[in-house]
């Protein structure tokens, strides 16, 4: 509320919400996109009503303009687009468009990669190690000191920053043989850790797809006990367990092709470099599967 009231057009979501910034890193790997034809735009428009707003104009409808403040003609990728479709509405020469593509491409293609998304996608795969930690005490044996807020916060704090520290042991590594052998390419692994994307989408999905399917359909027999209405026959839905099991293991599955192909793409020719990171996302893959599907 403080910042919508000192800035305009969802400031908050787009520089410091951390669920905005999540949303706008999955968003790259979206199969749509929205864009404005360049050529149009510079060539007739002199209005700009598509981020500006305005009144009708042509064939556009009086809107506010774009709540994100961005020029779909200038979008390099989805991150600052949230397909509310006002662009859409707004431009009086059709210049807008909203495209079929193949999930992802700006990642190998226009895109600009930022050391803090990446920081961020770490994180949220750290994240979901952190959901699972009675899965992992369980698994490995271990009786970690949780019981109170300084050793909670010790275990989570390791937790939420281990993920990265593998890709990022492997770069050290590679730059440690670079050094040894300058014939060896250089790489970017800001660019390059991108490939680590669908992972970390298929592993919160996997992880919040219990959640959603479990205990979501619960929702109105709680909310009416909560107000007092226990004798109300609340509808309610669960799925199987085991159906629960697939889809989390179909979407983890599908997280780690497509991080493999993903990571090749970017790596553009095979190498020590691109090995490393793809065997790093089967060793994730391998342990978000024992911990979330638990099979
Ligand atoms: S999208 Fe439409 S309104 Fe926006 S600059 Fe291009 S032509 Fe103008
Ligand atoms: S769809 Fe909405 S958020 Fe995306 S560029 Fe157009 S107006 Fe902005």
């Amino acid at each position: 509320m403080i910042f919508s009231a000192l800035f305009e057009r969802r400031f908050w979501c787009r520089y410091l919400c951390p669920i905005g910034g999540m949303n706008g890193l999955f968003a790259k790997l979206s199969m749509t996109e929205l864009r404005a034809q360049q050529g149009i735009c510079s060539a007739e428009c002199t209005t700009y009503q598509c981020y500006k707003g305005g009144p009708a104009k042509g064939e556009g409808q009086d809107t506010l303009g774009c709540p994100l403040y961005s020029h779909p003609a200038q979008l390099e990728d989805n991150r600052d687009c949230v397909l509310c479709m006002t662009c859409l509405k707004a431009c009086p020469h059709r210049s807008v468009e909203f495209n079929l593509r193949p999930p992802g491409i700006e990642l190998w293609t226009t895109h600009q990669p930022r050391a803090y998304e990446v920081a961020l996608m770490f994180l949220l795969l750290g994240a979901v190690y952190l959901h699972r930690l009675p899965e992992i005490q369980a698994q490995w044996g271990l009786s970690l000191p949780v019981d109170t807020l300084a050793g909670h916060s010790l275990v989570s704090l390791i937790l939420l920053i281990l993920p990265a520290g593998l890709p990022l042991a492997l770069e050290a590594l590679y730059r440690l043989l670079r050094w040894r052998y300058p014939t060896l390419a250089a790489r970017s692994f800001v660019k390059l850790a991108y490939g680590y994307l669908p992972l970390v989408w298929a592993a919160n999905l996997a992880h919040y797809l219990r959640l959603g399917l479990l205990e979501g359909g619960r929702v109105l027999p709680v909310l009416g006990k909560t107000l007092g209405f226990t004798e109300v026959p609340w509808p309610f839905w669960m799925a199987d367990p085991a159906v629960v099991a697939f889809l989390q293991g179909v979407t983890l599955l599908l997280g780690v092709l497509l991080s493999l192909g993903l990571t090749g793409k970017l790596h553009r020719q095979a190498g020590l470099s691109r090995w490393g990171q793809q065997g790093c996302t089967l060793i994730y893959g391998a342990s978000l599967w024992g911990l979330i599907v638990g099979l």
